[in-house]
């Protein structure tokens, strides 16, 4: 999935269970580390989390639908997470089968999905009351 940004088109398997790629710069890294906290327990140890499209040529285990909630869940932690130390973001989505999906944190320009997105961090408890990113991981599974 190509995820982090609009400007990354290809996508390389970031991910493998028990290690993160080290030539990732510190934004990605901490991008991966949000699709961490964000998969459920029984993807958080799956290549690429369950989203498939990786080097080992795994399909995602994921409806379309499903795969592009979990990236604006993922991608709108990681602009917590960028907001929380001060890291200047440039992200204003992501790409997924040549569509741009817009994610932003100023609430009053959010559309529906990422408005989704953001009740669920504050359910999973990944984002306080306050908005500020928490170091849970997401406990519940999901269909
Ligand atoms: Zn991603």
């Amino acid at each position: 999935m190509a995820c982090f940004g609009m400007k990354l088109v290809k996508q390389l398997d970031f991910y493998r269970p028990g290690a993160i790629d080290e030539s990732l710069t510190r934004k990605q890294m901490i991008h991966e580390l949000s699709h961490y906290q964000v998969a459920t327990p029984s993807k958080r140890l799956l290549v690429n989390f369950g989203l498939g499209e990786d080097t080992n040529g795994t399909d995602s285990i994921f409806t379309v639908e499903k795969q592009i909630q979990e990236e604006t869940r993922a991608v709108l932690l990681t602009l917590y997470w960028f907001e929380e130390w001060s890291i200047s973001s440039g992200v204003s989505g992501f790409r997924y089968k040549g569509r741009n999906y817009a994610v932003v944190r100023n609430m009053r320009k959010q559309n529906q999905e990422t408005r989704k997105a953001l009740d669920w961090l504050l359910g999973t408890n990944l984002l306080d009351h306050n908005l500020r990113p928490m170091t849970e991981l997401n406990t519940k599974e999901e269909k």
